[in-house]
């Protein structure tokens, strides 16, 4: 595997060397455990990383377990897009394992409890459900049901996965305390009746389903689990997660460790709000590369390395935080810039005209893939009359500072020779369509004498070159936080902006070959890849995946 493990140290692991230590555990065992109800996001990540991470690096095992409880939101699709982005991030699991293969032990466990006398079946309907909670600061109240007898409890239980009773009309509760300061220990449900539901795995086989917080602690210890890392929104659950274990017959007990989720600026990251994008069309699907879900990121360009590099920086901690989107971006741009071949695209085409160039004349030229990496070759390109150059390179007039070309100045073309602008082309509005240089055939590689080149641009040749389109992404949100807003719905920030499309943009011929995926930096301009489901063979799509430079700082320094 090709994950690197110069990951820092956090305070779970620090337990885990202990555990490993005083020999509490002779082995690290973990698990990553998403429920298939969407697709995976960067907050997911973070997790894996961690969960993989440690198995790795201590020599363990890690089990991906689908957490499959609520068939009417989960289905295969997400099952198998959540593998794949596991595995697209560098990882394999030891055991693949879903929740609902346990759904028959799970029952047994139930009854298990019920012989105990700690679990009962309770008639109240949701509302009274609420209503004899009690809240934080007054006690609940015992629910009618609670003082059933074991014999009645069994079979009413027994009954309810015969499918003799409506939805709604019982649950399975278990018999802990209803003044308990904690209210998740307030006789929480454990199961629930839901017919006409075909689930992924099960099928129409049960009508009974578990809930999460009964569900977890038990398929962790049977899959032997040692460490069971979570979000923070779960260290209130834990006192029931121990209660579970602690209540039925199982030999092994897993230890729950809270860790804050990653928050992200300028996007969301929670699969009930990336669905709402998806469904209501605000962006293409799960895999539009302005979402920050890893099928988004992958379609855009990140690589798994630059994924895992930030989520090692981001670090583990027990406190809620939001990470700049700027972190994620120096990660892919520090990985990209030492791997990605460069070339030469021009988004915003000007036509040039080279008047003193022989017509027809087609010369090749080669230019290094990396200035600072001889190893990865060179690539041809074309030279010849007419070329593109974009026309943010071009002014009339312009100061010392612009380092570009100007009426009468002269610039390098990238790896080839120096051009001089002698004459400006207008439409009937004024607009400068076509330009007329000269350039010196003394220039090739060398300086001219005694004049001085302005900078250097990037050009294209208009017969030898690939018409393409491209795609600029900013922000998905105006604000940064947009769900932590009370008043407005997190949908009122959507950035109207967040896609510009460059349909007139040419690419120089070497780019025929780029991969869907396969990282370019397009010189200049920022890195690009070739968008795997917008491009057809007449005309690919490449999607900016950063740009060179931090563009959150609004420095214009290009
Ligand atoms: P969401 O709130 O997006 O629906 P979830 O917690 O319901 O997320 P699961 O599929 O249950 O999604 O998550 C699988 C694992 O990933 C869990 O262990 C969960 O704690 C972890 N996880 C989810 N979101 C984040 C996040 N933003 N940061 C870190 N870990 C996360
Ligand atoms: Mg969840």
């Amino acid at each position: 595997m090709s994950t690197e493990s110069s990951t820092p140290s956090n305070f779970i692991r620090q337990i885990i060397e202990s555990d490993l230590a005083s020999g509490k555990h002779s082995a690290v065992h973990t698990r990553f455990p998403p429920e298939p109800n969407g697709y995976l996001h960067i907050g997911h990540a973070k997790s894996i990383v961690l969960n993989f991470g440690i198995a790795e690096d201590y020599h363990g095992q890690c089990n991906l377990r689908f957490d499959d409880t609520n068939p009417h939101k989960e289905n295969v699709e997400f099952v198998e897009a959540i593998k794949h982005d596991v595995q697209w991030l560098g990882y394999q699991w030891s055991e693949l394992h879903f929740a609902s293969d346990y759904f028959e032990q799970l029952y047994r466990f139930a009854e298990e409890l019920i012989g105990k006398g700690k679990a009962f079946v309770c008639e109240l309907n949701a509302e009274q459900m609420r209503e004899y909670r009690g809240n934080l600061t007054e006690p609940g109240r015992n629910s009618p049901y609670r003082d059933r007898s074991v014999e009645e409890n069994l079979d009413l239980f027994r009954r309810m996965r015969a499918g003799e009773f409506e939805d709604g009309s019982k649950v399975l509760r278990a018999r802990i305390d209803m003044a308990a300061p904690n209210l998740n220990l307030r006789d929480p449900v454990l199961y629930r009746i839901r017919h006409g539901v075909v689930h992924h795995q099960t099928g129409a086989e049960w009508c009974l389903y578990p809930m999460y917080d009964y569900t977890h602690p038990i398929s962790d210890a049977l899959e032997g689990i040692t460490h069971s890392l979570c979000t923070l929104e779960f260290e209130d659950h834990r006192p029931l997660y121990d209660w579970v274990l602690d209540n039925i017959t199982i030999p092994c007990h897993p230890r729950q460790i809270e860790f804050a989720r990653l928050n992200l600026e300028y996007t969301v990251v929670s699969k009930r709000k990336l669905t709402q994008l998806v469904d209501e069309g605000h962006v293409e699907g799960w895999d539009d590369p302005r979402m920050p879900t890893i099928a988004g990121l992958r379609r855009r360009g990140y690589t798994p390395a630059a994924i895992r590099d930030f989520c090692g920086r981001i670090g583990v901690t027990k406190s809620d935080s939001t990470t700049e989107m700027s972190l994620l971006e120096t990660c892919v741009r520090e990985d990209l810039d030492a791997s990605a071949p460069r070339r030469m695209a021009v988004l915003n085409p000007l036509k040039v005209v080279i008047t003193n160039y022989p017509e027809g004349q087609v010369e090749e030229l080669q230019g290094p893939n990396h200035p600072k990496d001889e190893g990865m070759g060179t690539r041809t390109l074309k030279l010849t009359r007419e070329i593109y150059i974009d026309k943010a390179d071009f002014r009339e007039e312009a100061n010392k500072k612009y380092k570009r070309l100007v009426s009468g100045g002269e610039v390098r073309l990238r790896n080839a020779y120096t051009i001089i602008a002698n004459e400006v082309i207008k439409d009937e509005a004024g607009e400068i369509i076509e330009l007329r240089c000269t350039y010196d055939p003394a220039t090739l590689g060398v300086n001219p004498e005694g004049r001085k080149v302005r900078g250097v641009i990037h050009w294209v040749s208009a017969s030898e070159c690939i018409h393409a389109e491209v795609r600029l992404y900013d922000r998905l949100f105006t604000v940064p936080s947009p769900d932590a807003d009370k008043e407005r719905d997190f949908l009122s920030f959507i950035n109207p902006d967040s896609l510009l499309t460059l349909t007139q943009a040419v690419l120089e011929p070497a780019l025929a070959d780029a991969e869907p995926g396969q990282p370019f930096q397009f010189e200049r301009e920022g890195y690009f890849c070739r968008d795997e489901v917008a491009s057809t063979a007449e005309r690919p799509v490449f999607n900016r995946i950063v740009t060179l430079r931090d563009s959150w700082a609004k420095v214009e320094t290009k």
